[in-house]
């Protein structure tokens, strides 16, 4: 079932490893098909070269495995969480991508130093409490932080990113990374300004509306 939403997830998966987002089997996607409602994710711990279609699991919404002989990723919980109480999300990823959990192992958000942070988030990237992994707790987290930003690091652990479809989900986890690694070398090498809120505004809302064909 969901053939073609499963060959697009494969595609996606890959994207992690490809964007060095990702080490070994750590990190995961999901997606909600927006006509069944039902969930395709990631199998736990499979690496990411031996992933395919038929390796992934079909979940309902509230957990009820359709299709799939794998066990769903440990972060299902939360996955689902989140599509529960966000009806305008049908892509969820995390990664525990290198620059943006450094400043998750601080428990910081990423700072708005450079206009492409604030063109693609608006503001800075939250931080959100620790909590452990395997039940619905990553995914309160993440609603709780990410009212304003769909991207929202976890304390000591990695990056949640959030939105209307899988595609832009992997593409706001790509660069979010780019935004943390940047912020970090910048804060080595000496005292950034920053950016004001009315720019940071004014930027996001040129590249949201604006910007491109
Ligand atoms: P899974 O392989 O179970 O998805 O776990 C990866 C991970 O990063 C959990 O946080």
């Amino acid at each position: 079932m969901l053939e073609e939403l499963k060959k697009e997830m494969v595609g996606l998966l890959q994207e992690l490893p490809k964007n060095n987002l990702v080490c070994l089997t750590s990190g995961n996607v999901s997606a909600r098909d927006t006509q069944s409602g039902l969930v395709v994710i990631k199998p736990s711990g499979v690496p990411y070269d031996q992933l395919d279609a038929s390796k992934l699991v079909v979940l309902t919404i509230d957990g009820k495995v359709v299709e799939g002989n794998y066990k769903p990723s440990s972060d299902t919980a939360s996955h689902l969480y989140i599509y529960q109480n966000r009806s305008d999300v049908n892509g969820i990823v995390h990664t525990h991508s290198m620059y943006a959990t450094v400043f998750a192992a601080l428990g910081k958000n990423i700072p708005v130093l450079i206009t492409e942070t604030a063109e693609e988030f608006g503001g800075e990237i939250p931080c959100a409490g620790f909590v452990l992994i395997g039940d619905s707790e990553i995914g309160k987290q993440v609603v709780k932080y990410g009212e304003h930003s769909n991207v929202v690091l976890l304390k000591k652990h990695g990056v949640f990113t959030f939105a209307v479809s899988p595609r832009k989900a992997v593409d706001l986890a790509i660069l979010a990374e780019n935004s943390a690694h940047i912020a970090w070398l910048v804060l080595q090498a000496g005292t950034p300004e920053g950016i004001g809120d009315e720019e940071i505004k004014a930027l996001y809302y040129r590249q949201q509306n604006i910007y491109g064909q």
